[in-house]
């Protein structure tokens, strides 16, 4: 298990490469990893509190990826509060809190608002399996949770709905998240959505898409 201080390169190494990759734009789009309690590794910290006292490494709020660096990188408990860093975490850190919460196979959170698939979201707008990689990666079509108020609980508790089942979704107006059991899986997930939204809209476009035999759920 990583310490923190390695957990918070990856995060930052992950999020600088989602925004070159142009899956976040601005300062949207934020990732955050678990760290089970007893697992800080290098860190001495205070007593967390929160959900049976695991903390997450998460991406801070409203700030520029381009200059920013692993001090940077917010560690909470799950509760939101803060146990190191000088920043806020992001607003959307309640959605990350209920994924974990939910979901104990989840270690790693990625959302992006990535054009393609977020094109699809906001028209609610489900993206069927067309692509092989969408079957053991994404574990099937994309769906499209609820919308709710931006920085809400709900947000969260929307995707947990799918991501009971799924490894990634369409979040209603809003954009995606992806998960895994590591970051480098969630982020992986998060890839192949893009990808698999920026396929489909130019099948759409010349054609009409034909879904993999066995899955016209
Ligand atoms: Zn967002």
């Amino acid at each position: 298990m990583r310490g923190l201080s390695e957990g918070k390169q990856a995060v930052l190494r992950t999020a600088k490469k989602a925004y070159r990759e142009k899956l976040m734009a601005g300062t949207s789009g934020n990732m955050s990893m678990l760290i089970p309690a007893g697992m800080e590794g290098d860190a001495m910290l205070p007593q967390a509190g929160g959900c049976h006292g695991s903390l997450m490494i998460i991406t801070p709020s409203s700030y520029d990826y381009e200059i920013m660096e692993e001090k940077d990188i917010v560690v909470t408990d799950l509760e939101g509060n803060v146990i190191e860093g000088c920043h806020r975490p992001s607003s959307e850190w309640r959605m990350h809190a209920e994924i974990y919460q939910h979901l104990p196979h989840v270690q790693a959170v990625v959302h992006t608002h990535s054009p393609y698939a977020t094109s699809f979201a906001v028209n609610h707008q489900e993206i069927p399996v067309v692509l092989i990689e969408m079957i053991p990666f994404l574990k099937g079509k994309l769906e499209v949770s609820a919308y709710a108020e931006q920085g809400s609980a709900q947000v969260g508790r929307n995707a947990v709905e799918i991501l009971r089942r799924k490894n990634a979704c369409l979040m209603a107006n809003h954009g995606i998240v992806a998960v895994g059991e590591s970051l480098e899986s969630a982020y992986l997930n998060s890839v192949y959505v893009e990808d698999a939204a920026r396929i489909y809209h130019r099948a759409l476009v010349c054609g009409k898409p034909v879904v993999i035999p066995g899955y016209e759920e």
